[in-house]
């Protein structure tokens, strides 16, 4: 079980590896990218130059209450990855947090790694939210991907989402909110299409400092230098390459603190900093 942990302002941030499936060859996962690309960026490769993301969420406690950025992979197994199954109930009780107490859980977009503990099986078998209380919230756009059949998704995107996203709109418990609205009291979500195309990262602020937590904007830190490489999943690559040249130029410029739930933990948290050219990715407690 791994978790990073940071005490923000007035907020307690904890990154969660739900799970880490088996290493892949990462000129795979970004179709158009050689051996020789990844050279200058094998610190986040394995040993034998596999690419071995994170499948991660966000925990955060603050004045609006106990918040989940993402629902992770799920209990599984998960045939698509080797049967993998998460940990985020197990890291969430080492936080001391029962699922009952979690407040809101704001979906970025709906593949099938973000929604995985958003509904598990009751006594019966039938699916029901996992957190209780919990309000659940997606964006407009991308709930319109979703509803609409998600044209162009793999299959098992579409099956997670019939699995643990139809049951929590059939039973009246998902919330469908404006693009770029506030789904919670100082969290407001922030468009960056690309991966789908109603993805969204969440901003935050406290005491006059920022945090955007970037989803799937970037599925490993090679992307902060490397913007035009596009992971296998982007729905709309184009989109994607626009998105974290905006991002980056923005969080670059006033210092905002980013997460991101596909890096190694204790590399998840950072900041985007200019380079001589383009960017280069600083996490937290690794500054130059
Ligand atoms: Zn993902």
């Amino acid at each position: 079980m791994r978790i990073s942990r940071l005490d923000w302002g007035d907020f307690e941030i904890a990154g969660i590896a739900d799970a880490r499936p088996a290493p892949v060859d990462p000129c795979r996962s970004y179709p158009g990218t050689t051996t020789a690309d990844w050279e200058p960026h094998r610190r986040w490769l394995t040993a034998d130059g596999g690419f071995q993301p994170d499948l991660g969420c966000f925990l955060l406690r603050g004045p609006m209450g106990v918040v989940l950025v993402d629902a992770g992979i799920g209990p599984g197994p998960v045939p698509y990855l080797g049967d993998v199954g998460g940990c985020l109930m197990t890291a969430l009780a080492s936080l001391g947090v029962t699922p009952a107490d979690v407040d809101a859980v704001l979906f970025t977009h709906l593949h099938f790694d973000h929604v995985g503990w958003a509904c598990v099986p009751d006594a019966q078998g039938r699916p029901c939210p996992a957190f209780p209380r919990a309000r659940y919230v997606v964006g407009a756009s991308e709930w319109a991907f979703w509803s609409g059949g998600a044209k162009g998704v793999l299959a098992h995107h579409r099956e997670a989402y019939a699995r643990a996203i139809q049951p929590l709109a059939d039973a009246g418990a998902l919330a469908v909110v404006a693009d770029g609205s506030s789904p919670v009291a100082g969290i407001t979500y922030a468009p960056m299409p690309g991966n789908t195309p109603g993805h969204q990262g969440l901003r935050v602020e406290s005491g006059g400092a920022r945090a955007l937590f970037a989803a799937d904007l970037c599925h490993c830190p090679a992307q902060v230098a490397a913007p035009l490489w596009s992971h296998r999943s982007d729905v709309d690559p184009e989109a994607g390459r626009r998105s974290r040249l905006d991002v980056f130029a923005a969080c670059a410029q006033d210092d905002t603190l980013l997460a991101f739930g596909h890096f190694p933990r204790g590399a998840d948290l950072g900041h985007v900093r200019r380079a001589q050219t383009g960017w280069r990715w600083e996490p937290l407690g690794a500054a130059a």
